[in-house]
């Protein structure tokens, strides 16, 4: 295990950025969380990573994890053979892993009276809009609960054709779900350099990247371990996803105790800007959807709230038009039939048109579940410019 890094009267040098970022997601690779050697789990380094996501909690700010580690544990414990494992064997072994993984991190989060919750996702919950929401909200719902969701890709269910394959980007396509301010990737290494620096003597560390060129995709290499699936490569992808997303990304090393309270203390990595915060990116993305299922009409009062920044409430919706399911990019119209703007509806068309012009108190009464007041939340909302 490596060294602790001093603690001692470092001085504050973090960016602005990190000071700022109320919700970060931090992605966790395999070769941090086992012993290479011993198939273990690195129980100090966990728990030292555990009081640095207690502490930005205590900071009000929300944190997802998104954890790999779980075929490098369960492959141990199954006495698999060194070297690559059959798609088959690495599902075997995720399973195994996955259980050891969560219990560590519960186990651990709760010495701090923290609680986690295990979210396994596949690509398709990322990709496909219905599924990407009911990932989404749940994550949401978490967060409001105060618990900490630990992520991983559902390797047991992921074959080669609907898989990730690599924590880096699927912790980026989190981070853009949840319009985190922050992804920071832990990695064995302390950022992007000019080249591979077990490769290249004189390869630069780069501290900032605004955009990613093809030079800097150049830098990357192809890297890749047994351990950790995602070399450099995989991490620049990842940051094309974030900074699409408008979320800020930090590459730094993850082989010190207190990752996390380093960057706080200025450490060196690598900060990939985004351009544009995650509402407007994620706006901005709605606006852009030329494709749309159907149409919301609006009373006066609705349209008044709307153009006040609020959200789009069942209550002020007078009739729906078109077939759409809940995730659907919908019209938004005013009484004059104006396209005040468009969103992602959450609720498909048969279930709205139950509940239109409802009180937000019979609406669960109504579809037998609770599904909420809004038709259109506002983070999800690009209305047009007058
Ligand atoms: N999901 C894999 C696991 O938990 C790891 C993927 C990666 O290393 O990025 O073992």
């Amino acid at each position: 295990m490596s060294q602790p890094i001093a603690t001692a009267a470092a001085p504050s040098l973090a960016r602005p950025e990190w000071a700022r970022a109320r919700r970060i997601v931090v992605k966790i690779g395999s070769a941090l969380l086992t012993d290479r050697d011993t198939g273990q789990l690195k129980r100090d380094w966990l728990a030292s990573l555990m009081d640095d996501v207690t502490e930005l909690v205590r900071q009000g700010r929300d944190v997802v994890l998104v954890s790999s580690g779980s075929i490098a544990l369960g492959r141990h414990k199954l006495g698999l053979p060194k070297g690559a494992l059959e798609l088959e064997q690495s599902q075997a072994a995720a399973a195994v892993g996955q259980i050891s993984l969560a219990h560590a991190y519960q186990e651990l989060a709760a010495q701090s009276g923290l609680t986690v919750a295990q979210i396994l996702l596949t690509l398709g919950d990322t990709e496909q809009r219905r599924r990407y929401l009911n990932a989404w909200h749940t994550i949401e719902t978490l967060l409001a609960l105060k618990a900490i969701p630990v992520v991983n890709e559902n390797d047991t269910v992921a074959t080669a054709e609907i898989k990730y394959g690599d924590n880096d980007r699927l912790s980026a396509r989190v981070a853009g779900m949840v319009s985190a301010d922050c992804l920071v990737l832990l990695s064995d290494i302390d950022g992007l350099y000019t080249a591979p620096p077990n490769e290249n003597p004189n390869a630069q560390h780069i501290p900032l990247v605004t955009e990613i060129t093809s030079e800097i995709e150049a830098m990357a290499g192809d890297a890749g371990t047994e351990l950790s699936k995602g070399g450099m490569k995989t991490k620049i992808e990842a940051g094309r996803i974030a900074l699409g997303a408008g979320t800020n990304m930090v590459i730094t090393t993850g082989k010190v105790l207190h990752p996390l309270r380093a960057i706080s203390q200025g450490c060196k990595v690598t900060w990939f800007l985004a351009k544009q915060d995650p509402v407007t990116a994620k706006k901005r993305w709605i606006s852009g959807q030329l494709e749309s299922r159907g149409t919301l009409h609006v009373d006066e009062g609705a349209e008044k709230a709307l153009v006040a920044g609020k959200s789009l409430l069942v209550a002020g919706v007078t009739h729906v038009e078109g077939e759409f399911e809940r995730g659907d990019a919908v019209i938004i119209r005013a009484p004059d039939g104006r396209e005040l703007g468009r969103g992602l509806s959450a609720y498909a068309k048969g279930d709205a048109a139950r509940i239109l012009g409802r009180k937000s108190s019979e609406i669960a009464e109504i579809l037998g579940f609770e599904g909420g007041p809004e038709l259109i939340h506002r983070d999800d909302m690009a209305l047009h410019r007058k």
